[in-house]
C-alpha cells in the first residue's frame, strides 16, 4: 500500500515523542518503561492507519501495545489516532519491522499481529512477505513461551503460502478460519481499515499459531 505524501507528517512525528519511539533498539529489554503499567506487550507489524492497535488498546487496558509501520505518512496517521485516543497503553514505531528481533529482547513480546500484510506476489519478492521464514525466525526470537502469532488477510494466495510456512517452520496451529466474518465460534475480531474496506469482496482468512517449546 503506497499512500500520498502528507506534508504535515514529519513535524507531527517530531512533535510527539511521548507516543512515538524513534530508536526502538535502545528500548530492547526495557519496553515497560514506555508504559505506566508493567503488563504483557502485543506488537503489530504493518499497523497501517492504526485502527486495530488503538481499538485493541482500548478493549484491553490490561495489556500494552506497540504498532510498527514503515511509511512516514501512514505512521503519522496512526500516531494521530493514538494521540487523539488519550490511551497510555499504546506506542508507535516508525521503522521496518523486519528487524523486530533487534528491538525486543527474547520473550519480551506476548503476542504478534499481522493484519492484511502486503502480499508481494512475485516470486523474487517472497522474502519481503511478513510471514516468510526470515520473519518467522525473528518472531520466534522475541515471542514469550506460548506467545501467539495472529495473521489475517483477504489474500488467499498469501494465506496459503503462510499456512505452509508456519507449518513447515514448524509452528503449532491454535486456530484457522477460512471465513472469519462467518465464524460461529467466539473469536475476537477487531477490524482494521483494510478489513472494513475489503471484506465485502470475499472471505477474511485468519490463522493463530505459536512456536513449540
Ligand atoms: N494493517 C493495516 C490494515 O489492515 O488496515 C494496513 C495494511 S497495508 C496493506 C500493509 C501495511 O504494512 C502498509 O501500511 C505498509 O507500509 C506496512 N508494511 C509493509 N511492510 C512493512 C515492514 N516490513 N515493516 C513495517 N511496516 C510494513
Amino acid at each position: 500500500m503506497r499512500v500520498r505524501n502528507k506534508p504535515w507528517a514529519k513535524d507531527y512525528l517530531a512533535n510527539h515523542p511521548d507516543h512515538l519511539v524513534s530508536q526502538p533498539e535502545t528500548l530492547k529489554g526495557n519496553w515497560q518503561s514506555r508504559f505506566p503499567q508493567d503488563q504483557p506487550i502485543g506488537v503489530e507489524i504493518g499497523t497501517g492507519m492504526g485502527q486495530f492497535i488503538v481499538e485493541m488498546a482500548r478493549e484491553h487496558p490490561e495489556r500494552n501495545f506497540v504498532g510498527i509501520e514503515i511509511q512516514e505518512s501512514v505512521v503519522a496517521t496512526a500516531l494521530r489516532k493514538v494521540v487523539d485516543s488519550g490511551l497510555t497503553n499504546v506506542q508507535m514505531v516508525h521503522t521496518d519491522g523486519e528487524a523486530v528481533n533487534t528491538f525486543f529482547a527474547p520473550g519480551e513480546v506476548s503476542a504478534l499481529y499481522l493484519n492484511f500484510s502486503d502480499p508481494w506476489p512475485k516470486k523474487r519478492h517472497t522474502k519481503r512477505r511478513l510471514t516468510s521464514p526470515i520473519f518467522l525466525a525473528h518472531y520466534q526470537d522475541v515471542l514469550a513461551s506460548g506467545g501467539q502469532l495472529q495473521f489475517k488477510t483477504d489474500n488467499r494466495g498469501l494465506f496459503e503460502y503462510s499456512l505452509q510456512g508456519l507449518n513447515n517452520f514448524p509452528m503449532v496451529f491454535d486456530g484457522v478460519w477460512l471465513d472469519l466474518h462467518q465464524a460461529t465460534d467466539d473469536v475476537e475480531d477487531i477490524q482494521t481499515e483494510y478489513e472494513q474496506k475489503f471484506s465485502a469482496k470475499g472471505p477474511i482468512y485468519q490463522v493463530i499459531a505459536h512456536f513449540p517449546e
